[in-house]
């Protein structure tokens, strides 16, 4: 895997500075993250 992609916006990762992991998924960045968890299941 040598690029992540943000499970939201699915934008290629290349800052792992502002990266976010949650729940096995990975995002660019906190707003992703918390923007992904707001549409639920
Ligand atoms: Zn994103």
């Amino acid at each position: 895997m040598p690029h992540a992609s943000c499970a939201h916006c699915g934008c290629r990762i290349v800052d792992h500075s502002t990266m976010v992991e949650r729940e096995g998924k990975t995002y660019c960045c906190v707003n992703c993250a918390e923007a992904d968890k707001e549409h639920g299941d």
